[in-house]
């Protein structure tokens, strides 16, 4: 049946048009090539997108998620609940301020945070949440917001896969929490490597400015602008995160998009739910009816101890999957430093060994979602 010859259908593609193009060479052709006017354009664009105060344009979501953990003081001594079934940066910057990652199970339905073991992971010494949004479906937010205020506890929303998600009839971000996104290329909408921070509060939202620059009162804009001054404190000893103009020109037309990248995705991921719910050795993701899916991810479950089988069937088959996350509770560092080791997540190890993604983006035709339903057929009647 010729499997070789058939085109690789890759996991994940961004979708990039002539107006993102234009707007880099006209930004590169500008004497702005940092932190300017487009990057202030974009932000502003995007918080009333999500309908929110203050979005701070960043140069990644670890950045985001660094200075969020940062703002709200969490530091040394302090710990963070958190899943353990997501990507390393969710975990690594509690690290980075000095804090103790404490890894709570997830929800096998959602693969979002289950509140129940967040409560039985709270300790004196516990200081904030992070729930993340996966695969864009959103986390249990009341549940998780209500524990926060019984245990007067931070919550930080971890959106890098909830761009556009709604929860209740609200975009991600938009309610009182400090929520970062990513726009790194396999994310939602991308702006190549690149970050957002959402709040309310202003205070907040200043300090992320200035902290991102440096720890500066004034940024480059404000310095070397026509009405600029060179003067400037050095308020705090700051990182260098802050976006600058390049990646804010193909954000901006990214942005336009959004509405149409994730109508696609609901429309490719509703074909995906068709051909596979209730066939045997697959399980589809659910949608819960309170919630907009971005559909950042399609994560199946297959037969725990056939995930890898599963791969290598469809990789034979030109069709590029992934596993979405190896949970860090795993992996060295963490089983090192904080003593965790296997067996201490059931739930989020037996997701673990069940979860792929398929491929799920915009610039795929019909014809390729097609291809990879008769392709995953093929493959569960041989695993
Ligand atoms: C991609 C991702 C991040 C990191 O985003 P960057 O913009 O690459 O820093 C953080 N958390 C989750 C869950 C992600 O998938």
């Amino acid at each position: 049946m010729g499997k070789k010859e058939e085109i690789f259908i890759p996991f994940a593609r961004p979708w990039l048009g002539e107006e993102e193009i234009n707007e880099v060479i006209d930004t590169l052709k500008s004497d702005w090539l940092t932190t300017a006017g487009k990057t202030r354009q974009f932000e502003e664009d995007f918080a009333a997108y999500i309908g929110v105060k203050h979005a701070v344009g960043l140069t990644s979501c670890t950045a985001a998620l660094h200075l969020a953990l940062l703002v709200h003081d969490i530091g040394s001594g302090d710990e963070v609940i958190l899943p353990s079934l997501t990507f390393a940066s969710t975990a690594n910057t509690v690290v980075h301020v000095g804090a103790r990652p404490v890894f709570a199970e997830i929800k096998p339905d959602t693969v979002c945070i289950d509140p129940e073991d967040i409560k039985k992971k709270i300790t004196k010494n516990t200081k904030a949440i992070i729930a993340v949004h996966y695969a864009g479906h959103p986390a249990n937010l009341d549940a998780i917001n209500a524990i926060a205020k019984e245990y007067n506890l931070v919550v930080i929303e971890d959106a890098a896969h909830a761009i556009g998600s709604e929860y209740k009839n609200k975009k991600i971000g938009a309610g009182k929490n400090t929520t970062c996104f990513s726009f790194y290329p396999t994310k939602t909408m991308t702006t190549a490597e690149g970050g957002m921070l959402t709040t309310d509060d202003s205070k907040i939202a200043e300090r992320v400015r200035v902290l991102r620059i440096h720890g500066m009162t004034k940024d480059g804009w404000n310095r070397y602008g026509k009405d600029g001054s060179w003067q400037y404190q050095i308020v705090e000893p700051g990182w260098k995160y802050h976006m600058f103009d390049v990646q804010a020109a193909i954000g901006m037309h990214q942005l336009k998009k959004i509405n149409f990248f994730i109508e696609k995705r609901n429309e490719y991921a509703t074909l995906y739910d068709v051909a596979f719910d209730g066939i045997e050795g697959i399980e589809i993701p659910v949608r819960y009816g309170d919630v907009l899916h971005s559909y950042h991810l399609y994560p199946v479950k297959v037969k725990r101890g056939k995930r890898d089988e599963f791969y290598k069937g469809l990789k034979e088959r030109n069709i590029g999957t992934s596993v979405q996350f190896i949970p860090l509770h795993l992996m060295p560092y963490y089983e090192n430093t904080f003593g965790y080791a296997k067996g201490d997540l059931p739930a989020t190890e037996k997701v673990f060994e069940q979860i792929i993604s398929l491929p799920l983006y915009p610039r795929m035709e019909k014809k390729d979602i097609e291809r990879v339903i008769t392709s995953v057929q093929e493959v569960l009647k041989e695993v």
